[in-house]
C-alpha cells in the first residue's frame, strides 16, 4: 500500500506530490501532460500562453517554491492597470484618475468616481483583514476574507449606476467569468485590492520560459512519481485507506494508498470521491465556476504596446488583453461569463476573426499571424453569495483520509491559493502517515 495517490496534475497536485516526494506516493493526471489550466507553447523564439501567466512575488509560496527549484522569473514591466473604452486605451496613473482620462460622460464620471470612493474603501478594508495576526493560521485568514461582503452579490453592493460605468463593472467581473449579478461582493472588492495591489500578494512575473515551465519542471523532478493518461474514476474509503480506480491506455487499473489528495476542480471531486458526507457533498457542489474562451495571438512585434501589460477591455468580444512580451510578438486576450457564453457558440475560425476584429479596433497596427484558441468551460471558480459558508468543510476533508487541494479551496482562487491549499493537504497526509497505525 502507498502513503498517498494524489488526483490531478495541475500546480495544486504537483505541489503536493513534491512536498511529499519522499514518500511512497504517485501522482494520477488524466491528461497527456501535466499542468491543467497553466498552459503556454513555445512558438518563433516567444511563449504564448492560454492559461494562467502572473506570478505572484516575494513573500509568496510560489516564490520560495520557484527559487527551489532554480527557474528564472521575468518582473513584469508594462502597466497593469489599463482600461480601453471606445478605442482609447488609459493605461498608468492612478486608478483615481481613470474617470477623467476615460471618454465618458459627465454623468458617468461624476457615478464612476462615487463608486470609486466606496471601493476604494472596502478594498482598503479588505486588505487590513488581509493581515495575519501573530498566532493565526492561512486558514484563519482565508475564512474571515470569505466572510467580507459575502451576503450579497456585486450588483446588490454597488446599486444603480451610469450605464458606461455598469460596462466597466460588468468586463471587470467579466474577469472573476461572472457576471455583476452572480459574484459575491467581497470577491469583486478582491478583485479591486489585488488589481490595485493593495492587497495580497501583487501579481507581479511572469516566468522567462513560459508559464508550463513550472509544472515541467516538477514533472521532470518527480520523474517516475507522475503518470500522466490515467483519469482516475473512483476514490474510495475503506478501512482507514484509499483504493483509487483509474483509466489508462485503455485498462482499468487500481492503487492503494492510506491517503488520497484530490487535486481536480470542485466538480470532478464531487463526482469521483464515493459515499462523501452531505456536508462535503453539499460544499463541492456551492463551487460556481464560469467560463473562458481564450485567444493566444501571434503578432509581428510592434513598440505600439511596449509598455502595457493588461487592459481592461470594455466594449470587445473580449475583455481582457495581456501583452506577453515587451516588443510586442504574443498576446493573449480572453473573454469570461457571457462574452465567453456568446464566443463558445462559435467555431475556432470564426473566434480568431471575431477577436482579431477587435483587436484591430484597439490596435490597427498589429499584425496577425495566428490565433490559438482555448475554451476553458470551467476556468475559474468565483465567489457567489454564501461561499464562506462551505469552507470549514473544504478544509475538513474526509475522514483524515481524503484531502482536498485546489484553487477553490483557497480564497482567492488563482495557482497561489492552489499550491498553498495543496501544501497544506500534504502537511496533513504526513501527520496521519507518520502517525502510528491504529491497530483493532
Ligand atoms: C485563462 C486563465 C488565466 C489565468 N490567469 C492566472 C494568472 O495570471 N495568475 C494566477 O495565479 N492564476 C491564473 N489563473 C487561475 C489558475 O490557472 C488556477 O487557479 C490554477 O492553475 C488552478 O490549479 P489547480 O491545480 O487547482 O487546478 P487545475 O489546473 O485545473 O488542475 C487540475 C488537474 O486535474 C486533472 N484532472 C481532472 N479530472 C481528473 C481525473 N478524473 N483524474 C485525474 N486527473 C484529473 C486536470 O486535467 C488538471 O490537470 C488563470 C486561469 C485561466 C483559465
Amino acid at each position: 500500500m502507498k502513503d498517498a495517490v494524489v488526483v490531478g496534475g495541475g500546480i495544486a497536485g504537483l505541489t503536493a506530490a513534491w512536498r511529499l516526494r519522499d514518500l511512497d506516493t504517485i501522482l494520477l493526471e488524466s491528461e497527456p501532460c501535466v499542468g491543467g489550466r497553466i498552459r503556454s507553447f513555445e512558438r518563433d523564439g516567444h511563449w504564448v500562453s492560454v492559461g494562467a501567466h502572473m506570478f505572484p512575488g516575494r513573500g509568496s509560496f510560489l516564490w520560495e517554491l520557484l527559487d527551489e527549484l532554480r527557474l528564472e522569473r521575468a518582473r513584469i514591466h508594462g502597466s497593469l492597470l489599463g482600461i480601453a473604452y471606445r478605442r482609447k486605451i488609459v493605461t498608468g496613473g492612478h486608478a483615481e484618475t481613470f474617470p477623467f482620462r476615460l471618454p465618458l460622460s459627465p454623468a458617468a464620471r461624476i457615478s464612476f468616481v462615487r463608486a470609486g470612493l466606496r471601493i476604494r474603501r472596502d478594498a482598503a478594508r479588505y486588505t487590513e483583514l488581509a493581515r495575519r495576526a501573530e498566532g493565526e493560521t492561512e486558514s484563519d485568514v482565508r475564512r474571515r476574507l470569505l466572510g467580507f461582503l459575502d451576503d450579497r452579490t456585486w450588483a446588490e453592493y454597488v446599486g444603480p449606476v451610469h450605464p458606461q460605468v455598469e460596462a466597466i463593472f460588468r468586463a471587470t467581473a467579466n474577469r472573476l467569468t461572472a457576471e455583476p449579478d452572480e459574484v459575491a461582493a467581497g470577491c469583486m472588492v478582491a478583485l479591486f485590492a489585488h488589481v490595485w495591489s493593495t492587497g495580497g500578494v501583487e501579481l507581479g512575473f511572469n516566468l522567462r520560459n513560459g508559464p508550463s515551465s513550472l509544472p515541467s519542471e516538477l514533472a521532470r523532478r518527480l520523474g517516475e512519481q507522475v503518470v500522466t493518461g490515467a483519469q482516475v474514476v473512483e476514490v474510495a474509503r475503506e478501512a482507514g485507506s484509499v483504493r483509487v480506480r483509474y483509466l489508462r491506455r485503455g485498462r482499468e487499473e487500481e492503487v492503494s494508498a492510506r491517503c488520497a489528495i484530490v487535486a481536480t476542480p470542485a466538480p470532478v471531486a464531487r463526482r469521483i470521491v464515493l459515499d462523501l458526507p452531505a456536508e462535503t457533498a453539499a460544499a463541492l457542489d456551492a463551487i460556481v465556476y464560469g467560463p473562458f474562451v481564450v485567444a493566444g495571438i501571434l503578432t509581428d512585434a510592434t513598440t505600439a504596446w511596449d509598455d502595457v501589460y493588461s487592459v481592461l477591455t470594455v466594449d470587445s468580444s473580449f475583455n481582457m488583453l495581456f501583452n506577453h512580451s515587451d516588443a510586442g510578438g504574443a498576446l493573449m486576450v480572453y473573454g469570461g461569463a457571457g462574452r465567453a457564453r456568446r464566443l463558445l457558440a462559435m467555431s475556432d475560425d470564426e473566434i480568431a476573426s471575431t477577436v482579431t476584429a477587435d483587436l484591430h479596433e484597439l490596435y490597427p497596427e498589429a499584425h496577425v499571424r495566428e490565433v490559438i484558441v482555448q475554451r476553458w468551460e470551467n476556468a475559474i471558480p468565483f465567489a457567489a453569495p454564501g461561499r464562506a459558508r462551505v469552507q470549514a468543510a473544504l478544509e475538513r476533508g474526509v475522514d483524515d483520509t481524503v484531502f482536498f487541494a485546489g484553487d477553490y479551496v483557497g480564497e482567492w482562487t488563482h495557482m497561489e491559493s492552489a499550491a498553498l491549499t495543496a501544501a497544506e493537504a500534504a502537511a496533513a497526509v504526513r501527520a496521519r502517515v507518520d502517525a502510528p497505525l491504529a491497530v483493532s
